[in-house]
């Protein structure tokens, strides 16, 4: 049995105008203007987690709780982001292929779960490890371990990761010793080690990986 990671945001789903989408819908719906609108869309433009809600309240005068907008914001995000229908079909032909399939993100727990689900990909999914599990952000190799734990394996060489950040997906696989993928889209960082194969979309990689699979 095979086992290949992958990062979730910028990599199986498109964060970036789930986000926009997310705090246009939140900020209408509780009648806010474009400061609160513009504050959120800077704020979360990397990652959101609840707390980013207690500085909102800290800034500007709000009714509504933290939990309340975490909630909502959850809510939003899983209705709005999206996994193209063609990473679904390859990451089919990955598991139908005998493949384990291991999502390592760095993220809060419950919006990370409710990506996963909201997209279909949880039925094709062996396991998933959030940083907001267990307090360990990748590039720290504990999150690619515990990955491959929910998928009921262990880290073995020759298993995969993939993923759009140099840092913490591409030297971060390396230190927990997985050959590497890299999504381009970023600048590529001067002093990391180079990935294994590079890739323009995440489909391509399960291609490759289907490709040298034998
Ligand atoms: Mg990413």
């Amino acid at each position: 049995m095979r086992l290949a990671i992958f990062d979730l945001d910028g990599t199986l789903v498109d964060r970036t105008s789930a986000v926009a989408d997310a705090i246009t819908t939140l900020s209408h719906d509780h009648g806010y203007g474009p400061e609160i609108e513009t504050w959120l869309l800077t704020e979360l433009a990397d990652h959101a987690d609840r707390a980013d809600f207690d500085r909102l309240r800290a800034a500007f005068p709000i009714a509504e709780s933290s939990d309340h907008l975490w909630r909502v914001y959850i809510d939003r995000m899983a209705s709005a982001v999206t996994c193209r229908p063609t990473v679904l079909d390859a990451l089919t032909r990955l598991k139908d292929a005998g493949w384990s399939i291991g999502v390592a993100t760095n993220g809060a727990s419950d919006i990370q779960r409710a990506k996963v689900r909201a997209t279909g990909l949880a039925d094709l999914i062996d396991g998933i490890a959030a940083s907001g599990d267990i307090d360990v952000r990748k590039p720290d190799p504990r999150l690619f371990e515990l990955a491959a734990a929910r998928c009921g394996t262990q880290l073995t060489p020759g298993d995969w990761m993939t993923g759009d950040n140099p840092e913490t997906d591409i030297a971060g696989g390396y230190s927990a010793g997985l050959r590497t993928i890299w999504v381009r889209g970023r600048t590529w960082p001067d002093g990391l080690d180079t990935p294994h194969h590079t890739v323009d979309d995440v489909t391509e990689a399960v291609d490759y990986l289907l490709a040298h699979s034998r």
